[in-house]
């Protein structure tokens, strides 16, 4: 099949990649790469099906020596013919092939070429002779449509869920998943097994606080348009950073699209010795990148001394920063994790009301004090209480990470805690979670 191409289409098509490189844009020819693929991108164990010979497609320099890529950037390892790509995703996804093809990020001219002719030849292999790139675009696009943001086990009666705190770039590393996986994609490397009951993804906030693995502006704009989560940039206190880093944490801090600072904070699980180096960052990161107009929520990181699971020093601690630091009375907090009493909770209650308490798989060895705190932020006002698997720690059983699909277990937790059946506690958080933004 040798389809001429018009430039308005072959934009078409690009356009449905989300963040396609305009074709104007693209710079001269080049050699290719031998892989495009990004370190952040574990090669999955998948190895390809044997190549047809093709009369149409001859052989390229490196045929034969493909790697065992993961099969959304087969179509940019320049070895493999693009009948050997297309037999090869065909095989791997079946009818899904079109729709999951990797989008093009920064590419070539001939790259794009190549991307279009693979996406030719696989709408015949999924769809017949005879089918048009036209037939193909509009099927692409209902898929993703239909995948995007939710997964696929969101339809029907499920229970929807907010996930007030999660990895997601860890979490992709944790199920070698690509770093453009979707929530559908992380739910089917990991579906829930057991006691775990599916459930719908509707909202989350999705956390990057690893210096080493902060999100590009492309992956951002995929999580908050495409995802139709919040990401959240901020520093884990067990991390330093250098000036180079802290830099590129104060622009992404700025930009529109992020509305949650966080997760920042104080971690006294670590050494002493390391305490005041943690609290000469968490003071910077709230002087320097913290805007009250631009972060609804500020996402806060406390863990205490080995031995001290409410660890009220360093919630008392934390709570001084902020107020020495002159957040606004009126700041919503995010309380991630939330292991500590019912006094901290007044406190923070006091100086700033809309302080939000999320919950995660922890509570299921609290003890009478936090199940007591718990309990009390409920009666109190449980408009302000959340939940979180911050994955892909606290991981349920029989699961191999937590992630926000497999939320049921932290409701099932938090319920058994406040006396309240699964769904009611997934259905108020949802709707916390909803109200939060
Ligand atoms: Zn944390
Ligand atoms: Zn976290």
């Amino acid at each position: 099949m040798d389809v001429q191409l018009s430039v308005a289409e072959e934009n078409n098509l690009l356009a449905d990649s989300p963040h396609p490189p305009p074709l104007e844009a693209l710079p001269p020819a080049e050699p290719l790469p031998p892989a495009e693929s990004s370190s952040m991108e574990p090669e999955a164990d998948i190895h390809p099906v044997e190549p047809t010979p093709s009369s149409a497609e001859p052989s390229q320099p490196g045929a034969g020596k493909c790697p065992s890529l993961p099969p959304e950037n087969a179509c940019v390892w320049p070895g493999c013919t693009i009948r050997r790509v297309v037999n090869m995703r065909v095989h791997v996804m079946g009818k899904h092939a079109p729709s999951c093809l990797k989008p093009l990020g920064r590419s070539t001219r001939r790259q794009a070429r190549r991307h279009l002719r693979i996406l030719e030849q696989l709408a015949v292999a999924c769809m017949g002779e005879g089918t048009t790139l036209q037939a193909l675009m509009i099927r692409v696009n209902r898929e993703r449509a239909q995948t995007r943001g939710t997964p696929h086990s969101s339809q029907g009666s499920m229970p929807k869920v907010y996930d007030a705190h999660f990895h997601m770039d860890r979490l992709r590393q944790g199920l070698g998943v690509s770093f453009m996986a979707n929530l559908g994609d992380l739910e089917r490397a990991e579906p829930p097994r057991g006691d775990v009951r599916p459930v719908s993804v509707a909202g989350g906030i999705a956390v990057y606080c690893d210096p080493q693995t902060y999100p590009t502006t492309r992956e951002i704009n995929f999580i908050t348009r495409d995802l139709h989560l919040n990401v959240a940039v901020g520093v884990h206190p067990k991390q330093s950073l250098t000036s180079d880093q802290f830099d590129r944490l104060h622009s992404l801090s700025r930009m529109s699209e992020v509305k949650v600072l966080g997760e920042i904070g104080l971690d006294h699980s670590r050494p002493p010795s390391d305490w005041y180096r943690q609290e000469g960052l968490f003071r910077r990161v709230l002087n320097r990148c913290y805007s009250h107009h631009q972060h609804r929520v500020v996402c806060l990181h406390l863990r205490g001394m080995a031995g001290d699971p409410t660890a009220e020093e360093c919630y008392s601690r934390a709570l001084d920063i902020l107020r020495l630091s002159r957040i606004p009375r009126e700041q919503r907090l995010l309380l991630h994790n939330y292991t500590s009493t019912v006094s901290i909770a007044d406190a923070y209650r006091r100086h700033f009301p809309a302080t939000y308490f999320s919950f995660s798989l922890a509570a299921s060895g609290f003890n009478s004090q936090q199940r007591q705190a718990c309990r009390h932020i409920e009666a109190m006002d449980d408009r302000r209480l959340l939940i979180e698997s911050d994955g892909p720690h606290f991981a349920p059983a029989g699961q191999r990470v937590g992630a926000p699909h497999l939320l049921w277990a932290t409701a099932a937790v938090v319920g058994e805690v406040l006396g309240r059946d699964p769904r009611r506690v997934l259905d108020l958080t949802w709707k916390n979670g909803r109200d939060l933004f």
